[in-house]
């Protein structure tokens, strides 16, 4: 049975609470996070980082922009902006830092360096995501298994990413709920 067309009542003289229906068709949203103070607009159009910088580990981020139906977000802007193997941001350029917009179906990819830690932070990536006329969601992804994580007050446990080590290099997913 379709449950978008048949909502759930509960039987009567049932004494289960249901879950809402709302909630089991959706996903919740991916958290809004602090921008932090290292945010620059204005980014150039780039989906690759690793022109950038001379070292660092290997990364690639994918995923895809889903609304809370899990509906693709065709188009979605993203803007990332992250530090690299020496853990600062780079305030005078743009090196670690670009916007590009996922494809017709949401999906979007990143080619990048493993972000380092720096004090106080866990490792984390920044991104803003917006779909076509919506809101601008701030917010960061996040490695599971880092130390570091539970000491660090922003991290948040639904921003992990799906982290896979292979080939001298890093693969991440992760999808945004907008
Ligand atoms: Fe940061």
């Amino acid at each position: 049975m379709d449950e978008t067309t048949s909502p759930g009542t509960a039987p009567s003289g049932s004494h289960l609470t249901l879950t809402p229906e709302c909630i089991c068709r959706g996903t919740p949203p991916t958290p809004e996070q602090n921008e932090g103070p290292y945010y620059k607009p204005y980014t150039p159009h780039k989906a690759d980082f690793r022109q950038d910088v001379t070292d660092g580990t290997p990364l690639v981020l994918s995923g895809q922009v889903v609304n809370g139906a899990g509906e693709p977000v065709g188009g979605a802007l993203l803007d990332f902006w992250q530090v690299g193997d020496e853990g600062v941001y780079d305030d005078a350029g743009f090196r670690l830092r670009g916007h590009q917009f996922a494809d017709p179906k949401g999906y979007w990819r990143l080619e990048t360096v493993l972000p380092a830690m720096y004090p106080g932070r866990t490792r984390h990536l920044h991104v803003k995501v917006q779909p076509p006329g919506g809101e601008v969601l701030t917010t960061m992804l996040y490695f599971p298994e880092e130390r570091r994580n539970h000491l660090d007050k922003h991290f948040r446990p639904e921003c992990l990413m799906t982290v896979q080590q292979a080939d001298g290099g890093w693969k991440a997913q992760f999808t945004f709920v907008v």
